[in-house]
């Protein structure tokens, strides 16, 4: 297929595109480069620098959209709210209307566990309320909102996927962002010797060690649930999954699994709570199962930070 990637410069864009021009898709990478670095563009993939706000000549001859360019920081969007409403939601409209003048009738949508906030229960189900608790969370409802009501209006097809804790590498495509706030990351950079420390946020919540629990889904099975989700795209439907391996670890155990595959001490820094932080985010991602047949394949925490730490550490993986 002829395909448009939004953000296919940043860390899931690149490992999706990168998959799809494996699997013989025509890709052409949208990205403004605000976060995104060029070099992640994969081989085989043409690039067009620019905002999604003129995706207008990208668009011309495209059958669907991976869409990933989004602003993502949770800090950043409770302090500049009206850039995450801007960027976010306001951009993915001019994008839709764009795609509405090419005739583009199917996408797929970067969604997030933030869109449900704190849940009221584990494992969170897709029909389990929607109350985002930052402007981050609600700005990707609002286009899950959004995409529900073209589905309906103008027969679009879409499928949103609602990310849980995304981590690893594919090759050489790796987690990049210059303000990392995303722990594994972090953990590893102590490895690396670029941070002398990792913060533990919070030692005091209601799990097993009283640090918080999240579920972490490989960014290489992630990808593929993409190209799961394409191929199910229905004109004038709206579906949603929610995209997490089912498995729960605290950020302990993280650390702990850190320290066994980098054979570094890690020390860690017990400290206070990070406002807005759910005590546990687990996935149940037995809707995408049942009806795409997807399955985390590389579902252990060893997995996924054995392959984050290869490349960043320039092993191959
Ligand atoms: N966390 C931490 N230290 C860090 C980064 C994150 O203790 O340097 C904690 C954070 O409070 C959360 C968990 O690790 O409980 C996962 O955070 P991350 O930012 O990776 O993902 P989130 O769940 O917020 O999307």
């Amino acid at each position: 297929m002829r395909l448009l990637v939004t953000g296919g410069a940043g860390y899931v864009g690149s490992v999706v595109a990168a998959q799809l021009v494996e699997s013989g898709h025509e890709v052409t990478v949208l990205d403004d480069l605000s976060t995104g670095h060029e070099d992640a563009v994969p081989e085989g993939a043409r690039f067009v620098r620019g905002s999604i706000t003129e995706a207008h000549e990208a668009l011309a001859g495209v059958e669907a959209v991976l869409h990933f360019a989004a602003k993502s920081l949770v800090g950043e969007s409770v302090e500049k709210p009206g850039l995450y409403w801007s960027h976010n939601l306001g951009g993915t409209l001019a994008l839709l209307d764009a795609m509405r003048e090419q005739g583009v009738r199917g996408i797929v949508f970067s969604s997030t566990a933030a869109t449900y906030g704190e849940p009221e229960r584990s494992p969170i189900l897709e029909t389990d309320p929607t109350r985002p608790t930052n402007p981050y969370g609600a700005s990707k409802l609002a286009v899950d909102t959004a995409l529900t009501a073209y589905a309906g209006l103008y027969g679009l097809g879409a499928v949103s996927l609602r990310y849980f804790n995304v981590a690893g590498a594919y090759g050489r495509y790796r987690e990049r962002h210059a303000i990392e706030t995303h722990l594994i990351p972090n953990v590893l950079k102590v490895a690396t010797g670029e941070r002398e420390s990792v913060s533990v946020f919070g030692t005091d919540y209601p799990t097993d060690d009283g640090t918080c629990v999240r579920d972490y889904v490989h960014v290489a099975d992630l990808a593929v649930a993409h190209l799961l989700a394409l191929e199910a795209l229905s004109l004038g439907e709206h579906k949603i999954y929610n995209l997490g391996s089912g498995a729960g670890f605290s950020v302990q155990e993280v650390i702990s699994v850190c320290r066994e595959v980098t054979g570094h001490d890690i020390p860690a820094v017990l400290g206070a709570r990070r406002a807005g932080d759910p005590a546990v985010l687990v996935a149940s991602s037995e809707k995408i199962r049942r009806e795409l047949g997807w399955k985390a394949e590389r579902a252990s925490l060893r997995d996924i930070v054995s392959d984050a730490w290869g490349a960043l550490s320039g092993k191959s993986v």
